[in-house]
């Protein structure tokens, strides 16, 4: 007989382990399967040489420690309610851009702050800038205020439509607008509206045009709200508390378990098969696996094969971590930094640096006297197909790509090169090796014009299975796939018979 539980989790990113710990919390049997010996995927930590590297990412919002702050604080609420508080630490400036001609700009937790030093710099822009940014703050207004729960669920929507009838009534109102074309109601300046992009590039990949308005009413004004705090300990530190939750709760994770089918019965997910061919049965069945992942190989029904072109593909990523002789960082560096070198190149590959030096918030991710720095930009497995990964060509070419990179890094940290002490480098194949994903990709993305809600959400085609995590609304980012999370385990918990309490 097989084993059974009540649900099955693919994958303990975020978005999986989120659904995992609040159903195990709500009572229903829960078990996750990770191919990996640790948890978290795009947000774990490694570790090497006395140094504790963020494998992705490290901008995270939802973790004020004032919980009436609003609904969008989800993580503190999640982990209140596991009982696993996270020790977190402010970050006074989500990032500092560094643009050609000088432009620099810093996006100050302190809303006024960041205004001012914009408009400084665009005087003739300074209305257009505050009202621009009033926007997204009418949005992260309604956001705030409405609980978090599955669109899909009926009874979540009746409940939010009586609860917050205007609110919801004019949340509706804004999905139908990017955050590009709302800038240009307001702004002129070609400069300026650059900046716009980048402030959207910087998280979703695509410019202003692209990103739905309600995306950037989370990301552009809870950072000066809830602010920007970053886990003691390194991002890992955020799935180790959703396992202690889990395994809390009575719930069980098993690394190194890679599962290899979704067995249908029926036209219904009633369990999985694992490398080894053991099988375990459950009611419901989570992939946090990316779509393309989960209907090209988890699923064998060729009908539901994605066709190529129904999502736009995020790029992958080349990354660089760096030991580095302490010196080298500047007293007052901030953590977080992009740098654009020529604007017609931000959104090419490569054309854009994403850099960050945890050290200067969490001393102890590093030896002392030392620092450490993850740089990365969007590449291609394509570029990197040519090495066979095991020779040492492919190593050299990774070392000299490396080295490129932190050259250009050096307008900001003159010196850089000679002070590297360690160095660990990954291309888009090592991410497909590691978390599964295909080509490496950051996920799915909207096509420009389309409607945030033309996600998909948590219910798949085949009955009794769902996905979670960034190929599901709301899209890529941790607190985005936290929300995922919720949605998935609101809607399985209800469908089982024991609906969840709000956050
Ligand atoms: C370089 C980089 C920087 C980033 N920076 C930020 C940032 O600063 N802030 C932010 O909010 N977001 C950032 N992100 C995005 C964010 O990390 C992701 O959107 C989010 O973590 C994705 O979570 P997920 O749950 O969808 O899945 P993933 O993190 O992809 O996790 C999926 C897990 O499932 C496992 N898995 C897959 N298939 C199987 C299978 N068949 N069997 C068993 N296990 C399986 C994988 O091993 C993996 O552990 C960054 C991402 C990257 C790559």
């Amino acid at each position: 007989m097989a084993e059974s539980v009540d649900v099955i989790v693919i994958g303990a990113g975020i978005g999986g382990l989120t659904t995992a710990a609040l159903l195990q919390e709500r009572g229903f049997s829960t078990v996750v399967f990770e191919k990996n010996r640790f948890p978290g995927g795009s947000c774990s930590s490694f570790r090497k040489r006395g140094y504790t590297f963020d494998a992705g990412a490290s901008v995270f919002y939802g973790f004020c420690e004032d919980d009436s702050m609003g609904t969008l604080n989800l993580h503190t609420r999640i982990f209140r309610k596991l009982g696993e508080p996270l020790q977190t630490i402010s970050d006074p400036v989500q990032i500092h851009y560094h643009m050609p001609a000088g432009f620099e700009v810093l996006a100050w937790r302190d809303r006024n702050r960041f205004l001012e030093s914009l408009g400084r710099r665009f005087p003739h822009e300074k209305e257009g800038i505050r009202r621009f940014y009033d926007e997204l703050e009418s949005v992260y207004d309604i956001l705030n205020a409405l609980p978090a729960g599955s669109l899909e669920d009926v009874m979540h929507l009746a409940a939010v439509g009586v609860q917050h009838p205007l609110k919801a009534a004019a949340l509706g109102v804004k999905t139908l607008f990017s955050m590009g074309k709302t800038a240009r109601r307001y702004l002129q300046d070609p400069e300026l509206l650059r900046f716009i992009d980048l402030e959207a590039y910087s998280w979703a990949v695509q410019d202003a045009v692209s990103t739905p308005l309600v995306n950037a009413g989370i990301c552009l004004a809870d950072r000066h709200h809830g602010g920007i705090n970053y886990p003691a300990g390194g991002s890992g530190a955020i799935a180790e508390a959703l396992v202690r939750g889990l395994v809390k709760f009575g719930g069980s994770i098993r690394y190194g378990a890679e599962v290899t089918k979704v067995i249908v019965e029926n036209g219904a997910a009633v369990g999985v098969r694992l490398q080894g061919n053991e099988e375990v049965r459950a009611r419901a069945v989570v992939s946090n696996a990316t779509v393309w992942d989960t209907f090209g190989r988890l699923v064998d029904d060729p009908r539901l094969k994605v066709p190529e072109d129904r999502y736009l593909k995020a790029p992958s990523w080349f990354q660089i971590w760096l030991g580095v002789d302490g010196a080298k960082i500047p007293p007052g560096f901030m953590m977080h930094h992009i740098i654009v070198d020529e604007w017609a190149n931000y959104d090419k590959l490569g054309g854009t640096i994403y850099f960050s030096a945890p050290t200067v918030l969490d001393p102890s991710l590093a030896p002392p006297g030392k620092h450490l720095l993850h740089l990365f930009l969007t590449a291609e497995t394509w570029q990197w197909d040519q090495y066979d990964d095991r020779s040492s060509e492919y190593q050299d070419a990774k070392e000299a790509f490396a080295r490129s990179i932190i050259k250009r890094v050096e307008t900001l940290l003159p010196g850089l090169q000679d002070a590297v002490e360690l160095m660990v480098t990954a291309t888009p194949q090592t991410h497909v090796r590691y978390l599964n994903r295909r080509d490496g990709s950051y996920g799915p993305l909207l096509k420009p014009g389309q409607n945030i809600l033309q996600k998909p959400q948590n219910r798949t085609p085949v009955k009794n299975l769902y996905a979670v995590g960034d190929s599901t609304f709301p899209g890529q980012g941790v607190i985005a796939v936290t929300y995922s999370g919720i949605s998935c385990a609101s809607y399985i918990a209800r469908k089982l018979g024991q609906a969840l309490e709000y956050l």
